[in-house]
């Protein structure tokens, strides 16, 4: 269970894995000292299967993934900061709406990376300390709970990049890293049409992540085209809730 929300009946692993995504690999430490963790699905056999994962950084609601969403029935996981839910309460009623749809997990309070020091990342300030993580990581898990009722399992660093002694720390909280595998955007920097052939060329057991935050940009055109081509070629959309 959440390490800020006291404990629970299910055990740590049961609650976490339940069999369907892989335990966390620790990437490749970069030049800056950080790690980009990945996360998979675990392998089985039949028709491809992916989780779709969407961060909700400060910024707006991308109708056009979201309703492509809800139309076609596909369950997202949303990683979102509580700066998200205060700038877009219809965005968010919009989730609330759709709970078979959005699960939604912890991005953080204010889009700090999990990152020790003072460099910054993508030129985000950092969270600099422990303890401004641990608030980093309390503050978007009780927005959370106070619009869902529900403790979120996972939490995913703004920029999705940490200072690799602090993934041990976070996870004796009892919080899941929530890494992925196949960066369909790049930030919300990329144009439609490479989102999309990103996402189509998804391989079985991907954690696609991209943006909702972005809806002026034509990256969130390209999800929408993307998710949409994957399903009709037969591809099954798992949710990281699942574990759950
Ligand atoms: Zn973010």
């Amino acid at each position: 269970m959440c390490g800020f929300c006291g404990g629970g009946s299910i055990s740590r692993r049961q609650f976490i894995y339940g069999g369907l995504v892989t335990p966390l690999s620790i990437g490749a430490v970069r030049k800056d000292g950080l790690v980009e963790p990945a996360l998979r699905l675990q392998p089985q056999t039949g028709p491809r299967r992916v989780a779709v994962t969407l961060d909700a950084c400060p910024g707006h609601f991308d109708p056009r993934i979201a309703n492509l969403l809800v139309e076609r029935n596909i369950p997202a996981t949303i990683f979102i900061t509580e700066m998200w839910m205060r700038m877009n309460p219809a965005g968010l009623a919009f989730f609330l709406k759709h709970p078979q749809i959005f699960t939604l997990e912890n991005h953080g309070a204010r889009h700090l990376p999990p990152v020790l020091g003072a460099q910054r990342v993508y030129g985000l300030e950092v969270a600099g300390s422990w303890p401004a993580i641990v608030s980093e990581i309390a503050g978007g898990a009780e927005a959370i709970y106070k619009a869902t009722g529900r403790h979120p399992v996972w939490y995913r660093g703004a920029a999705g990049l940490y200072t690799p002694s602090v993934i041990p720390q976070i996870e004796a909280l009892g919080v899941r890293v929530a890494g992925y595998s196949l960066i369909s955007d790049a930030g919300a920097s990329l144009p439609a049409e490479i989102v999309a052939a990103r996402i189509k060329a998804a391989r079985d057991g991907d954690v696609i992540e991209g943006h909702i935050n972005q809806p002026k940009r034509s990256s969130g055109a390209g999800i929408a085209a993307g998710l949409a081509a994957l399903q009709d070629a037969g591809v099954q959309f798992e949710s990281l809730g699942d574990a759950a």
